[in-house]
């Protein structure tokens, strides 16, 4: 989509530190970590928040918990745990509307979240 950051991204037309992508998604490092480890996972299809998915989206979804797994794992954050947040909406803290799974991990988080 025309002015989304991530399509930005995923079509090349802006850097970002692409660390792996398959023909559904793509994992960025995040420009601003709040971890050691901090991931951004992206559909290439644009949806803008969580609230807007789909029925047709459920393997999709599934597919980017998968794929945080799979690079948890790679960093070696697997064993000790991580953790994977979507935000949806502005006071849930969302800044950019093309849904994205953070996966963070590396160090201790505290519950609740602020
Ligand atoms: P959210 O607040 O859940 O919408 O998350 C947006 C995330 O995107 C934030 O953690 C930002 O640091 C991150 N971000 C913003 N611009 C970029 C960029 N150009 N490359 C990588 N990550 C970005
Ligand atoms: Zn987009």
């Amino acid at each position: 989509m025309k002015d989304c950051l991530f399509c930005r991204i995923i079509n090349r037309e802006i850097p970002g530190k692409i660390v792996a992508e398959d023909d559904r998604s793509i994992a960025l490092e995040d420009i601003n970590p709040q971890a050691p480890v901090h991931l951004l996972v992206i559909p290439r299809k644009h949806i803008d928040r969580l609230s807007s998915l789909a029925d047709g989206d459920l393997p999709l979804i599934g597919h980017l918990f998968l794929v945080a797994n799979r690079l948890a794992s790679e960093r070696g954050i697997s064993e000790a745990g991580y953790r994977t947040v979507i935000n949806s909406g502005r006071e849930a803290g969302q800044t950019v509307f093309h849904l994205h799974l953070h996966m963070m991990g590396g160090r201790a988080f505290r519950w609740p979240p602020g």
